[in-house]
């Protein structure tokens, strides 16, 4: 039977997302695998930018700062390197897709809260990245 080799998770700061990374650690632990975790911070719309610089905020700054901070909170409670967390700036699906073919990634692990709209059943993002994904993609049940 094949194995995975390199997992990837995508994540976010939610409460629901440690038990995507539990499920993502149990697979990786099996397999003897790789676990990184990756998060995007996608770029405020520009009207907003314009209201901030009215009280001279560097908004892109701040949101990576506070991004890299949780990332790393993340990492230290899960035991990854910060070596294997990737910050990304730009559409969440693609940054995704681009760290999978750079990092050849085996199994893309996200959350599935399934609350947005249209995305009902899976969650905007796990619905997002299943379409086009160069690897397996678990999408794990979450409550919140
Ligand atoms: P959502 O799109 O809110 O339903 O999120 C579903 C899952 O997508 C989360 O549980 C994460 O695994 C992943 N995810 C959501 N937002 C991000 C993000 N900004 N960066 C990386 N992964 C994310």
């Amino acid at each position: 039977m094949n194995t995975y080799k390199h997992l990837l998770v995508a994540v976010d700061f939610t409460e629901s997302i440690g038990s995507v990374i539990e499920r993502a650690q149990k697979i990786a632990q099996t397999d003897g695998a790789k676990l990184s975790f990756v998060h995007v911070i996608e770029p405020a719309p520009v009207d907003f930018l314009d209201q901030t610089m009215l009280v001279d905020i560097n908004l892109d700054e701040l949101l990576k700062k506070t991004a890299s901070k949780q990332l790393q909170n993340l990492a230290k409670k899960y035991s990854i390197d910060d070596a294997d967390c990737y910050l990304e700036v730009g559409s969440v699906k693609n940054e995704i897709f681009k760290k999978i073919d750079e990092l050849s990634v085996n199994l893309l692990v996200v959350g599935s809260h399934g609350r947005h709209g249209l995305a009902l059943l899976l969650g905007s993002t796990a619905n997002a990245v299943l379409h086009g994904a160069n690897c397996d993609v678990l999408a794990v049940r979450v409550n919140d």
